[in-house]
């Protein structure tokens, strides 16, 4: 199994996974999106509402605002409080404010330092004068599969092209693939044409449609696969990436040692 990755951001990366399999590649993809326990509100304690949100609207609001977390966090279950909540699996983040005004996620305030939303500037909601909003909210860690607020990133794959030209059938066909390949996949050379970006195709088929003789042929290649991430979290999208790996690997050790257990 080879990755290479194509392009990478903070929020954002691409990148190839060859010699594998729709399901792996399947595996990695739901893991990466449901799977990798991110922070987000859980619980609102409303002392005071008088803006123009439904208390239920304004809590719904207040989950789906991303916020970052410490690397050694716990989740309610795993932690040693059993689940009572404590300061290592659970934080409290307080919102007061008086209109007119903007609420905006950086009007939360937070219980621990590292804890904050990941972008100030998404707005709650909108104060007029003399409209308050009170709260103290808690957040935990949780997953994707849970609720949709801890899901961690967005994530898309679809398969690599094998894209061949045969100028031996069509003499024609480095002339006008060039141009009618939206996609960029091919460059000119000196001694004819070359595929030059093949992880750019998206099998649109367009230069095997004007091609004469199968002089272009394009196939999908299903043991390579071009991946899409973007992160909707405060984690970057390649840790994302390598956590999912993790998981993988503890799963495929928890999986094995219960295999032998069962085997003995
Ligand atoms: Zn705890």
């Amino acid at each position: 199994m080879k990755i290479k990755i194509i392009e990478k951001s903070d929020s954002k990366m691409r990148f190839t996974l060859e010699d594998s399999s729709p399901a792996f590649a399947n595996a990695l993809r739901r893991i990466m999106m449901n799977e990798i326990p991110v922070l987000a509100i859980e619980n609102v304690d409303i002392e005071e509402n008088s803006s123009g949100l439904f208390d239920e609207m304004l809590a719904h609001r207040l989950g789906l605002i991303p916020l970052t977390f410490p690397e050694k966090f716990n989740s309610k279950e795993e932690c040693k409080c059993d689940g009572r909540g404590c300061s290592m699996c659970e934080v409290t983040l307080v919102l007061d404010k008086t209109g007119p005004c903007t609420v905006l996620a950086s009007d939360m305030k937070s219980t621990n330092d590292d804890v904050r939303s990941f972008d100030g500037n998404i707005p709650i909601a909108e104060l007029l004068d003399g409209q308050k909003i009170r709260l103290e909210a808690t957040a935990n860690l949780g997953r994707g599969t849970q609720h949709m607020k801890w899901q961690s990133s967005v994530v898309g794959y679809r398969y690599m092209a094998n894209v061949r030209i045969h100028p031996d059938r069509d003499g024609d066909v480095e002339s006008y693939t060039i141009d009618v390949c939206p996609k960029n996949v091919f460059e000119k050379k000196e001694s004819g044409i070359k595929v030059a970006r093949p992880e750019n195709c998206n099998l649109c088929m367009r230069c095997v449609e004007v091609a004469k003789d199968n002089a272009a042929v394009v196939s999908p290649d299903e043991s390579s696969f071009i991946f899409k991430v973007e992160s909707v979290s405060s984690l970057p999208a390649c840790d994302i990436l390598e956590k999912a790996i993790e998981q993988i690997e503890t799963r495929a050790e928890e999986f094995i040692s219960g295999f032998k257990k069962a085997a003995r």
